[in-house]
């Protein structure tokens, strides 16, 4: 199976259970948070069965995630202190974002994150005693207390404000390098998301909003974020940053933006989606 020729978006089945027998396989290779990747190969490509077998790296655990064109694919975890292979790489998730294309990133990031998964739940958090594989689907089981223990994902929104032709975009107080993005921000046990938008934009900036328009979804595997991007627009109150989060605010008229997110981000697309409307909005107006 030619990866050049490989359609994920296609071509990817996720699964569970591998198939008792096969000839050809691919396999992510990972070690902590970091994914190999094969010296001269771009874009990148998972191994293929010969060359994770002739790698001679050991094996901590293997995960079935699904099959491309019924070639099974693997995430196989090796050492987290395992050395470069001659010839291989380990790379970190961050450095994967611009590089591949989104399908290729997802996939990559889905490894990861049921790696680290599984690295973390080797012991119940309850009890303490060993956790076993669940069969049924991808859960671990602590035999002696019977809690389950799925991969983790933190919901969280993203929320492109609008104040007619204005965007309100946010500085972080923790974030390096001098770049605005939308407001976001991860979902309390017992909201709904449309109450986590109106919590965030009122704890971070002030303000109330309405006319929340669900713009999309967008998983970002760092570590397990499943982001939930809405459009909405300003209805009152003055901006009030909450110091701790936001180190600066500002409504931008959408000619004028500041530096802001790339296109591989949700954020980004978010923010593009608005400039189109207001350009089209512009040209309407004009006739
Ligand atoms: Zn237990």
């Amino acid at each position: 199976m030619d990866w050049q020729l490989v359609d994920l978006g296609r071509d990817f089945t996720a699964g569970i259970k591998p198939p008792e027998s096969f000839d050809e396989s691919f396999h992510i290779v990972i070690s902590d948070d970091e994914v190999l990747t094969i010296d001269g190969a771009h874009p990148w490509r998972p191994l293929n069965q010969d060359e994770w077998r002739w790698l001679g790296l050991d094996q901590v655990a293997s995960h079935y995630l699904g099959s491309i064109s019924n070639v099974p694919l693997f995430a196989n975890e090796v050492d987290q202190d395992a050395d470069n292979p001659d010839g291989y790489e380990f790379s970190t998730l961050w450095s994967f974002l611009n590089q591949v294309d989104q399908q290729v990133f997802y996939l990559v990031g889905r490894a990861r994150q049921i790696v680290e998964w599984h690295r973390n739940h080797h012991y119940c958090g309850q009890c303490g005693q060993e956790t076993s594989s669940f069969e049924a689907d991808r859960s671990r089981k602590c035999e002696s207390c019977n809690l389950m223990f799925y991969p983790r994902l933190s919901p969280s929104i993203i929320v492109c404000v609008n104040k007619g032709e204005e965007i309100l975009l946010a500085r972080n107080a923790h974030a390096s390098g001098n770049f605005y993005s939308t407001i976001a921000g991860f979902v309390e046990p017992g909201e709904s998301i449309e109450e986590t938008v109106h919590r965030e934009v009122f704890e971070e900036v002030g303000i109330k909003v309405h006319k929340l328009k669900y713009f999309g979804s967008q998983s970002w595997p760092f570590p397990n974020s499943l982001m939930f991007g809405f459009h909405a627009e300003y209805d009152s109150g003055e901006l009030t940053l909450q110091k701790e989060e936001i180190a600066d605010a500002q409504w931008f008229h959408y000619t004028d933006l500041p530096n802001r997110p790339a296109m591989v981000s949700i954020s980004g697309w978010l923010i593009n989606d608005f400039i189109k409307r207001a350009e089209l909005n512009q040209i309407q107006t004009r006739k």
